[in-house]
């Protein structure tokens, strides 16, 4: 199946977005029905406000402590198990290894706790916009 990068409007700002061939495929892969209905600023700005329940992540099939939300470094939409606060860098998994592998100074305090604790925890640390 082949994919073309669409022009969306966002039912939020009205602003026009690309829904990106790989985008069309996570969404193929996902099975997800709709186009996505938001441009990313509006989709990320939503779910750091309210996760509704019974609209969008439950149905999505991501389990409701989770929020969707963008990476901060790579961009890529990931899922965190926390609500991501405002102006604050939020890491997918991937990136958080990459920084782990680095030797920052934030990862020597946090080696020993669980993933989804760690990712808390950097979230907690980062700089202050
Ligand atoms: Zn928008
Ligand atoms: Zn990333």
């Amino acid at each position: 199946m082949e994919f073309v990068d669409r022009l969306l409007t966002c039912a939020d700002c009205g602003g026009e977005f690309i829904f990106t061939a790989g985008e069309q495929l996570f969404f193929f892969d996902k099975q997800f029905k709709n186009d996505p209905k938001r441009c990313k600023p509006c989709k990320s700005r939503r779910a750091g406000i309210s996760a509704r329940p019974g609209a969008g992540p439950a149905a999505a099939g991501i389990s409701r402590t989770e929020t969707r939300t963008v990476c901060s470094d790579c961009g890529i939409e990931t899922t965190v198990p926390f609500k991501p606060t405002q102006g604050r860098p939020v890491l997918c998994r991937q990136c958080f290894q990459n920084k782990r592998d680095a030797p920052p100074a934030v990862v020597a305090a946090i080696e020993s706790v669980p993933l989804s604790a760690e990712i808390m925890v950097v979230a907690a640390h980062a700089p202050q916009a």
